[in-house]
């Protein structure tokens, strides 16, 4: 990975954290975590948490911890464990053997739960969440005390162990902690740590039968680990007393949390419960349907993990909420992808041009560039026949003034190959456009032209007995309105249904029976594309990874 500029101002993040080396609040160390609940596959905004995590503890020359939040076994998994892992990686970063997860600590955690029992500041609770919602009081009016507030710590200790032990049913009683009920901070109230939970952990099998909330784990995880600082979403700053109420309490070594504005992206859900609607109810195939804002279903697309970075980094960090052009996103992808696609040809609806003084059987290899872009792409061969495909929209039989594609009469250069002259239109007995007869000029041959003919457009072809049929899906937004979380009612009404379209038969230049799952491509004119996973010899399939037209930056340079 590239080195991060020098000149580039520093975001508050890297402010406190510049502040931090210069005081020695940390021995001048950095070292920050990636969090993610292992119930749901990541999206781009846990992608900008990574990079700005990962990112930070590379430029301060620090480390970054992987960390599971594996603390609620009803819907966590293994598939997402190791889809969070694989992802990871794939953007680009690592950390080495400091893979860690919550329950790694559910030991140690039980027994701090102890420590604050025996310092009378928790206390087990039978009420149930009813309850304890009527007793909690409002942000204005101060909680009331139940009578298990006043517990003996004697009583206290034995219940939560017989917590743990099992004895007691899901939803019978809690572990709290005794803060303050008239806390102005609702997090202060007594707080839930505990909760009996009897679903079987995908590490600690049936050892627990109780879990302990996120609140607890999180900032002892983060002290045992010895993060510097800790990362998170602006939810979390009222719980951020909490996060130091409980170290300072423990005695524990303290991280400093730090919050920051989430990502929110136009025509994009980010929440998981969405995404797992999207995924069960068949709206998508699956969390890596190239659809979907998951790092799997970007990938799967053909983003690149140069260009989500480069994305994080354009979006930085900052303090308030503020809601992100999709349009960005794209426009990083297309920047990548014109210095790394292959320039191709694809005809997508296809018609048939003739030409009828090119000698029937007779194939020529013309020389076409891989990437005007990049001098080391090199060359290669495509060939030429009587018969090609052109699309069928670059056609017109009666155009307008100025139309440059070919007409009867007109004159256009077929890519990398000759100049052409559409003679007659032949048509089906109703009146279908089924092929175009053409003549073309033996002396205009790209890059030896002496026909002197002026031409002004260039059309992309694809010669009929070399022609790879494929499926080629053409991917558009997901939903209809800009701002999918402001929607009020379900969002299944908002659902673009025009969001795949399945192009079942289209016409590929031979190259691509060897196309690379790994390689982008340009279908010239067209936009750019990758080859689907499962795209097979017998089946070619490719996605559209993102058009060419670059929408975001026009409107940049309109508004500026
Ligand atoms: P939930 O907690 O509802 O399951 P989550 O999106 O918060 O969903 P986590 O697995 O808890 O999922 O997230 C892991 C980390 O990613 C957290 O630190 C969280 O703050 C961060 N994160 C999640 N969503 C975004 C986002 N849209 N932008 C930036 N960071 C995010
Ligand atoms: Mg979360």
């Amino acid at each position: 990975m590239s080195a991060p500029e020098t000149n580039t101002a520093l975001n508050f993040i890297e402010e406190i954290i510049e502040e931090d080396l210069k005081t020695g609040k940390y021995n001048g160390r950095v070292h920050t975590r990636f969090p993610p609940e292992p119930n749901g596959y990541l999206h781009i905004g846990h992608a900008k948490s990574i990079c700005l995590n990962f990112g930070l503890s590379q430029k301060y020359n620090g480390l970054s911890n992987l960390r599971y939040d594996d603390t609620n076994p009803a819907t966590e998994d293994v598939e997402y464990v190791d889809s969070i892992r694989d992802d990871i990686h794939w953007l680009g970063f690592t950390w080495d053997n400091r893979e860690f997860y919550a329950s790694d600590y559910f030991e140690t955690l039980y027994q701090k739960a102890v420590e604050l029992i025996k310092m009378g500041k928790a206390y087990v609770d039978h009420s149930t969440s009813e309850e304890m919602a009527a007793q909690k009081g409002t942000p204005t009016i101060p909680g009331t005390p139940n009578a298990y507030r006043s517990r003996t710590v004697d009583e206290n200790l034995d219940l939560f162990e017989r917590m743990r032990n099992g004895e007691f049913n899901e939803g019978t009683c809690t572990l709290r902690l005794k803060i303050d009920l008239a806390s102005p901070n609702m997090h202060m109230r007594d707080p839930v740590v505990y909760r009996i939970k009897k679903a079987p952990h995908h590490r600690t099998g049936t050892q627990w039968p109780i879990y302990p909330m996120y609140d607890f784990a999180h900032c002892i995880s983060d002290s045992i680990e010895g993060i510097t600082h800790s990362i998170c979403t602006l939810e979390f700053e009222v719980h951020r007393p909490l996060y130091d109420w409980l170290l300072i309490e423990l005695g524990m070594y303290r991280p400093q949390q730090i919050e920051f504005a989430r990502l929110n992206l136009t025509y994009t859900i980010m929440s998981k419960r969405n995404l797992k609607m999207l995924v069960n109810e068949g709206f998508v195939t699956g969390w890596d349907d190239p659809r979907m804002p998951t790092i799997s279903g970007l990938r799967r697309r053909g983003y690149t993990p140069e260009s989500i970075r480069e994305f994080a980094k354009r979006v930085g960090v900052a303090r308030r909420e503020n809601m992100i052009d999709v349009g960005l996103l794209e426009f990083c992808v297309r920047e990548h992808m014109n210095l790394i696609a292959h320039r191709v040809m694809a005809v997508l609806d296809p018609i048939k041009v003739v030409i009828t003084n090119y000698p029937e059987g007779q194939t020529e290899e013309l020389e076409t560039e891989n990437n005007p872009e990049n001098p080391d792409a090199g060359v290669r061969c495509i060939p030429f026949s009587r018969e090609l495909y052109i699309e069928r929209d670059d056609f017109m039989e009666n155009p307008p003034k100025k139309y440059f594609r070919l007409f009867p009469g007109g004159e256009v250069r077929l890519k990398s190959a000759y100049i052409i002259r559409c003679d007659e239109v032949v048509k089906d007995p109703d009146g279908n456009i089924v092929q175009l007869n053409c003549t073309y000029y033996p002396n205009s041959k790209s890059g030896e032209d002496t026909s002197g003919i002026k031409v002004k457009g260039t059309l992309h072809w694809v010669s009929v007995p070399h022609a790879m049929n494929a499926e080629v899906r053409l991917y558009d937004r997901l939903f209809t309105v800009p701002d999918v979380g402001d929607i009020e009612g379900d969002i299944r009404d908002y659902i673009n249904p025009d969001s795949l379209v399945t192009i079942a038969n289209a016409k590929l230049e031979p190259s691509l029976g060897n196309a690379a799952p790994e390689l982008r491509y340009q279908f010239i004119r067209k936009g750019y594309f990758c080859l689907d996973k499962d795209s097979a010899p017998e089946k070619l399939i490719f996605n559209e990874t993102v058009g060419l037209k670059d929408s975001w930056a026009k409107q940049q340079v309109k508004e500026g």
